[in-house]
């Protein structure tokens, strides 16, 4: 262990100090003596100087791994590079508070108008609303939005929603939240949503149904025209997952291909950089004919017909407007380059690696892609042989940040890999020899990969505990 490894704790050194007050404070300023208002014991800090502590917070934020300091292939994350300038321009906003005066703060107002107009002409929906500050967030809204369209009518039997079985998580969760009551659609072999098995689930029962498009298998549902075209027969509504939305913006638009509600994650698509929870935004946009639903604000008074409301103010303003900095940099025409790019990286390291990788569905992938394991994952008489977690485990030994892994759940050795347009060759290379070179390893001795990682802070905590009940505080 590194002396600065060291708990700041365990640094400390009684008197020392990192700060210096006056030593004498007037009687006018002093608390009364009465009222137990004295401290009667020491705080027990850390007794550090300055230097102690720049050491200890900046050890400490090396021991993390982020899109700033390697190569983040995270499937279903879209962990792309956060342009500086975004948290430049952000900053310029720090001091502004929900409850001002309009007037005051008439350039947030435009930021909304332009970013809501953006995201319009991008997505094909009429408007959006900012409130939602999560991808499900956002789930949960449109769902709210999609059972008020249905009441809205007077069409109160409208209880279930459809599912693909490759979708995100978030997906039947939010519908379940929401009080929908879900049913799975099948996908053929080739990843796609089997439109026979989707007939006979359509009825007055179905309220409509979440589908992501390109897939979780990041392959683009061809048949999205026939099935939107079923479940508006049927009266439901589309609801279009847009969470992963990178290798289509300024491509192909939702709204074109019949979906009526939808969000985005400012947080993936349209940079900020994200993880372990936050920030986030998930704005949600709807077609003409629920735009008299959805919940807006004008001069603070509620213009919306719905009455629904997910959060205090606004939303995440600060995801807001580095996603709308992030679109005005690019403009129209590079803000298409960039689903191009990174489907490029995506089939290109798919391509390089599927000799060493099994790959269920070979054909070309949009932005991320799905191994199914080691094709030689060193098996042998007594070694058990090396599985996706430990090929995990070992790429941070060489630097880079995991990949997606068992998930989605159609795979029992699920890989999920998404290069962002922001890699160079030069990474994408360097991804891919570590790849082939860890699945030399496994061939040769798998048990090197089941202790991996060798070479980070903490090498295989206990994931669930760590999760459940993590140590958030030092006692000594
Ligand atoms: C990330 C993601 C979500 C959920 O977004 P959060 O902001 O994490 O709530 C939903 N659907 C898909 C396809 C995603 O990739």
């Amino acid at each position: 262990m590194k002396y600065y490894d060291k708990l700041i704790f365990e640094l400390s050194k009684s008197g020392r100090t990192g700060y210096s007050l006056p030593s004498k404070v007037s009687d006018k300023d002093s608390l009364p003596s009465s009222g137990n208002l004295w401290r009667q014991s020491s705080l027990g800090l850390p007794e550090v100087s300055e230097l102690d502590v720049v050491r200890h917070y900046t050890n400490l934020s090396q021991m993390n791994f982020g899109v700033d300091t390697g190569f983040y292939p995270l499937g279903s994350c879209t962990m792309k590079y956060n342009p500086k300038i975004n948290e430049e321009i952000v900053g310029q906003f720090n001091g502004i508070h929900p409850l001002q005066p309009l007037e005051t703060v008439r350039g947030c107002a435009e930021v909304y108008e332009g970013i809501d107009a953006a995201l319009a002409s991008v997505t094909g929906m009429k408007h959006f609303t900012f409130e939602p500050c999560a991808g499900a967030h956002g789930e949960l809204t449109g769902l709210m939005l999609m059972r008020e369209y249905h009441f809205s009518r007077g069409d109160m039997g409208r209880t279930k929603v459809i599912v693909p079985d490759s979708a995100h998580g978030t997906n039947p969760a939010s519908a379940a939240v929401c009080g929908l009551e879900i049913v799975e659609v099948k996908s053929k072999a080739d990843g796609l949503i089997d439109v026979e098995d989707l007939k006979p689930l359509l009825g007055p029962d179905i309220a409509g149904i979440m589908m992501t498009n390109p897939n979780t298998l990041g392959l683009f549902e061809r048949d999205i025209k026939e099935i939107a075209a079923l479940v508006h027969d049927c009266g439901g509504l589309l609801y279009y997952d847009g969470a992963n939305m990178n290798p289509l913006i300024g491509v192909v638009r939702p709204g074109d291909m019949g979906f009526d509600i939808m969000h985005l994650n400012l947080h993936k698509s349209f940079s900020t950089p994200h993880g372990g929870g936050g920030p986030g935004s998930g704005p949600v946009g709807v077609a003409d004919k629920l735009v008299n639903l959805l919940p807006r604000y004008d001069k603070g008074v509620e213009k919306s017909e719905s009455g629904i409301r997910v959060s205090g103010f606004h939303g995440n303003f600060g995801v807001i407007l580095r996603a709308y900095a992030y679109l005005l940099m690019l403009g129209r025409e590079n803000v298409r380059m960039a689903g191009k790019l990174a489907t490029l990286g995506a089939n290109y390291i798919k391509e390089s690696l599927k000799d060493c990788y099994k790959l269920p569905i070979p054909t070309v992938c949009k932005h991320e892609f799905v191994f199914d394991g080691l094709v030689n994952d060193g098996a042998r008489e007594g070694v058990a042989g090396a599985t996706t977690l430990d090929v995990a485990k070992r790429l941070l030994d060489y630097g880079f940040h995991a990949p997606t892994i068992y998930f989605p759940l159609l795979f029992h050795q699920a890989i999920m890999i998404e290069p962002t347009e922001t890699e160079s060759l030069e990474t994408l290379d360097a991804f891919i020899e570590v790849m082939r070179k860890i699945a030399a390893e496994a061939a040769e001795d798998p048990e090197l990969l089941h202790s991996a990682p060798h070479a980070t802070p903490i090498s295989r905590p206990d994931e669930t505990m760590a999760a459940r009940q993590p140590k958030l505080t030092w006692f000594a």
